[in-house]
């Protein structure tokens, strides 16, 4: 290896990619679609699926609680349906109008020069929608989401569903992102999640809390206080710019030389 790409080896900053997870993470609980889509989740079960009206709850919390998400559990209990139509009947309906331009947090991604990708388990149809809602569809590089680790899974003899916070379905999604844990950061509202990520070698930071849980890093109310919390993103992602431009200013002078 030059002498050059050593250098700019040893001067990369210690983090190269924030990983965020999206709903109830780039945008508060408060704005009310968490609790629209279990209402949409419940209306499946009853409607689609034919499970007992007073059930749902317990069963979609139980199926929640094991298997990452409750659509997972549903799979995994032998019900089986179409994943599209379950996206579309518990997403097409939200009131995304409740989602507003959020310009603070926009021009907070923007002035962080390190790769940043969304990791949800939600379907792509609903993270666009939310994105560009939210006013932030250019802030990121990629979207990991449910089609990502599922596509194609689906039918009659369907593959468990892979969602957060499988461990396995976690470095699966990592892997097919070329993103290295340990030098990763992980922004998500749950703390099992949080804490999954903490066990495959992730950074954590647990977004909307107040109260430090075990394997969070660091804890945020909101996202927008993200600068405070990791104010050396900043610092480190700057020096690293500029070791690289005077490392360039170098190598070009050494050539007019
Ligand atoms: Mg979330």
């Amino acid at each position: 290896m030059a002498y050059e790409d050593m250098y700019l080896k040893d001067q990369r900053p210690k983090v190269d990619c924030l990983v965020f997870d999206l709903d109830d993470t780039l945008y508060p609980v408060s704005s009310g679609i968490a609790a629209e889509v279990l209402k949409n989740i419940h209306g499946y079960m009853v409607e689609k699926l034919g499970i007992e009206k007073g059930k749902v709850s317990d069963v979609s919390n139980l199926l929640y609680r094991n298997y990452g998400t409750t659509m997972a559990g549903l799979r995994a209990m032998g019900y089986s349906f179409d994943y599209d139509d379950y996206h579309s009947f518990v997403h097409g309906r939200l009131p995304y109008e409740k989602l507003k331009t959020d310009p603070v947090l926009r021009h907070l991604l923007l002035s962080l020069p390190i790769r940043k990708v969304i990791f949800t388990n939600a379907d792509k149809v609903h993270a666009a929608k939310v994105l560009s809602r939210l006013g932030l569809e250019d802030c990121f590089e990629g979207i990991i989401c449910f089609e990502t680790l599922n596509e194609g899974s689906g039918g009659l003899f369907a593959a468990p569903i892979l969602c957060k916070p499988s461990e396995f379905a976690m470095e699966h999604a990592l892997r097919l992102a070329n993103i290295a844990p340990q030098r990763a950061v992980f922004l998500d509202d749950s703390v099992r999640n949080i804490q999954a990520g903490k066990s495959i070698g992730l950074r954590t930071v647990l977004v909307g809390s107040s109260c430090r849980v075990k394997g969070a890093d660091h804890v945020l109310e909101s996202i927008h206080n993200l600068r405070e919390a990791l104010p050396e993103l900043w610092e480190e992602a700057e020096k690293a710019e500029d070791v690289r431009f005077q490392s360039k200013v170098a190598m070009e002078a050494s050539v007019i030389a």
